[in-house]
């Protein structure tokens, strides 16, 4: 839709009348305000958010928009750092008001509605001693992060996010509800483990629960001058780590102004287990701190949201390594070094262990082998144009000084709107499978978040 097209109640009329969502308008006083994402450098101006309460609004939606051949799409927890979740000039299928979570303890399993976020699953889980792998921070939504992958501080021993999806509910292009498990529409199940958001609004998900309460985790900090040598250490280390122990790493700056080296390990068996498996690590260097300690899993995903706050320009840039050698050591310290801001960061994901172990053409997400995939997160309060480019320069320089080390693909859920060319990359030999999922359920692109690439 390249149009801006008529914009008011009038045209809406048989939208809103079978909506029990509310109909938000630019002109609506509420507009603006669900219109931010967590990300204020999007800037796209929907036609209108219909802020869905069922299951039913959803599948309105979807026939209506289509019927008018309006673009639309759908917002889960609105943390994608491109702003996927809102289409220029279209409808927006905005499931942050549906963020229900139903526990089964007997199933170890948990049914969320396509809103909710890690915190909302996490804090009905944690009531029966149960966990899931989620990402770090409690306010990214459970359906954009399992749909691309999830890389989780549980990953070594639960696997990807999508690796514990169990069945999903989506309303697919035509306005059909369709249940995908391992009996019903397993091609599409197959699909939605890190096929992306591209096959329909997905309404409901269920996933696997594992028992666990507290893990042990924190921040180890070391000083800048023993970066090479910990990082070789830490290199040497994941090689042979357990399951149990994930350990994202990178640098942030330190309240001094410099930037310091962090590994940031979660261990999710037995605290004793955990203590012996964690004691090497406080031997790579100096510590400047030790933060690691026993933690509730629901406390630790909470424990990042304040250095994430909603509001702040945000870019990133991501590139999946096989591991760190002296090249890729001396490119983070010195195309990464200085951080461009105080809120921005390096942060390293340690993919491994039940992740590593899954076939590749198990699920739609295809890099199933050791890996540590760098994220180059600039962050910064919204500045003069000049300063923006500074900031996005960084992390693309970053990028393109690692991408000779790197696998071809990469983390779709990261990648920039601007990366088209990674995404068959990305999903490799699977590739093919998910072009044929998009001609079965989304023939005519209609969901796309990972921007028309399925369209060939
Ligand atoms: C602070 C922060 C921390 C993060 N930590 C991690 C991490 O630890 N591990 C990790 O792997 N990733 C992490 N991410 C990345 C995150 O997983 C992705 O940005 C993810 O897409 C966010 O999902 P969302 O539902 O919040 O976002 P949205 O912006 O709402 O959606 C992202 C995309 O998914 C689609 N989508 C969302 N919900 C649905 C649905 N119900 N049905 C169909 N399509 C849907 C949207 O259309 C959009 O294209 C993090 C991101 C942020 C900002």
């Amino acid at each position: 839709m390249t149009t801006t097209f008529v914009q008011n109640q009038a045209f809406f009329k048989y939208l809103t009348a079978f909506l029990t969502g509310q109909l938000l308008l630019p002109d609506d006083a509420a507009y603006e305000r669900v219109r931010h994402l967590w990300n204020r450098k999007v800037k796209t101006q929907p036609a209108a958010i219909v802020r869905c309460l069922t299951v039913q609004d959803v599948i309105h939606t979807v026939r209506w928009t289509r019927a008018q051949g309006l673009p639309l799409s759908v917002r889960g927890g609105g943390h994608d750092f491109a702003g996927r979740a809102l289409v220029e000039n279209g409808v927006v299928i905005d499931l942050s008001q549906m963020r229900a979570v139903t526990i089964d303890p007997d199933a170890r399993s948990a049914h969320v509605q396509g809103g909710a976020t890690a915190g909302d699953l996490m804090e009905a889980a944690q009531e029966y001693g149960l966990a899931t792998a989620t990402g770090t921070v409690s306010s990214v939504g459970m359906a954009g992060f399992t749909l691309g992958g999830g890389y989780s501080p549980l990953i070594g021993a639960y696997g990807l996010g999508a690796d514990n999806l169990l069945s999903a509910q989506v309303v697919t292009a035509d306005g059909q509800l369709v249940t995908a498990n391992a009996q019903e529409h397993a091609d599409l199940l197959w699909g939605l483990r890190g096929g992306g958001g591209n096959f329909g609004a997905v309404v409901s998900l269920e996933y696997r629960l594992h028992p666990l309460t507290t893990v042990l985790s924190g921040l180890l900090l070391y000083p800048l001058e023993q970066a090479k040598t910990v990082l070789h250490r830490f290199n040497e280390f994941i090689a042979t780590a357990p399951d149990e122990l994930t350990i994202p790493s990178g640098f942030l700056q330190m309240p001094d102004g410099l930037p310091g080296l962090f590994l940031s390990p979660t261990y999710c068996g037995s605290l004793e287990a955990g203590e012996q498996a964690i004691a090497p690590l406080r031997t790579f260097g100096d510590l400047l701190v030790d933060r690691v300690q026993p933690v509730t899993y629901d406390a630790l995903i909470h424990g990042q949201d304040a250095l994430t706050p909603k509001g702040r320009h945000y870019y990133i840039q991501t590139r999946s390594l096989k591991g760190l050698q002296t090249e890729t050591i001396k490119v983070l310290l010195e195309q990464g070094l200085p951080l461009p801001s105080p809120f921005s960061l390096i942060q390293v994901h340690n993919f491994h262990g039940a992740a590593s172990r899954v076939g590749v053409s198990e699920t739609a997400f295809a890099l199933r082998q050791d890996h540590l995939m760098v994220e180059a997160i600039a962050a910064w309060d919204p500045q003069s144009p000049v300063e923006e480019q500074r900031h996005i320069e960084w992390a693309q320089n970053l990028s393109y000084a690692l991408a000779p080390y790197a696998f071809k693909g990469g983390y779709i859920n990261l990648l920039d709107e601007k990366e088209q060319e990674r995404v068959p990359l990305a999903f490799g030999s699977n590739y093919e499978q998910l072009l044929d999922l998009k001609r079965t359920y989304d023939p005519d692109d209609v969901f796309r978040s990972t921007i028309g690439h399925f369209t060939s």
